[in-house]
């Protein structure tokens, strides 16, 4: 379902009527996760200012240390929604476990990331298979080509076809920074899939000086649209500060894509 046999041309995903996949390079900023009503209030704020359509926020994340902050959960959703509604950004946020779903549906989250430690969590690939909602599928950790396609065919047979790739980095030899972004798998992978491919370099490199370059990387390899951490202070981030832009970084960052791309 998911290769470029099935169907003619490029599919386009709409969130809210917003078009992912098409003309336009879509930006999806936010917070890691989901701290504070005030600080979401202040993100969704940048994000907006900034020109971004959608915005994300985790509720739940998956830590390496589980001593380490593992985010709000519910409390969590109800900030990114009670932020992000009146200024009508659809909300992008990470799922993590199916017994979840009913929640985030209660919750009208409009896109369900599957993060890339569970790109191949394939009962939960088959449960957001069911709904009837985006889902984003970030790459795993060393997951191959062929692997990725393979997860996001677990979903599209279930019945949802609406899903998003997101290349995030992958692990190799290199420790000068987080992840390698994997800039040739985004031809590759257009040429193999009709569905969206989005860019996160906020994960792949790790640090918020690499993000622009990376961003613009990956919108002149053909991203349709980019997942970026913003936080409205990132020295006082609870998780990933290293990488979140400010808002004006978010902002400088919407004008220099304004410059390679099409439309943002
Ligand atoms: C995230 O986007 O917050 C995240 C945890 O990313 P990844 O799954 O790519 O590590
Ligand atoms: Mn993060």
């Amino acid at each position: 379902i998911v290769s470029r046999e099935s169907r003619e041309g490029n599919t386009v995903v709409k969130v809210r009527g917003i078009p992912i996949g098409g003309e336009a390079i879509q930006v999806i900023a936010g917070p890691c996760s989901v701290e504070t009503p005030e600080q979401m209030d202040a993100a969704a704020e940048a994000v907006r200012a900034a020109g971004c359509r959608l915005m994300r926020g985790g509720a739940f994340k998956p830590r390496t240390s589980p001593y380490a902050f593992q985010g709000l959960g519910i409390s969590g959703l109800a900030y990114l929604q009670n932020a992000a509604r009146p200024r009508q950004l659809p909300i992008v946020t990470e799922l993590m476990d199916v017994r979840m779903l009913e929640v985030f549906l209660e919750y009208d989250v409009d896109v369900i990331q599957i993060g890339a430690r569970n790109m191949q969590n394939f009962d939960l690939l088959k449960e957001v298979g069911k709904v009837n909602k985006p889902v984003i599928l970030k790459r795993g950790l060393s997951a191959t080509l062929s692997e990725w396609l393979m997860a996001a065919e677990y979903i599209a047979a279930g019945g949802n076809h609406n899903i998003i790739f997101c290349e995030r980095g992958i692990r190799t030899f290199e420790t000068a920074y987080r992840n390698v972004l994997d800039i040739t798998a985004i031809p590759a992978l257009k040429r193999e899939t009709h569905l969206p491919v989005i860019v996160d370099p906020s994960h792949a490199g790790g640090k918020a000086w690499m993000v622009p370059s990376l961003a613009l990387a990956a919108v002149a390899a053909g991203a349709d649209g980019l997942l970026v951490e913003m936080h409205p202070k990132p020295c006082e981030a609870w998780c990933d500060a290293d990488q979140a832009l400010t808002p004006q970084e978010l902002s400088a960052l919407m004008s220099s894509l304004r410059g390679v791309a099409a439309a943002v």
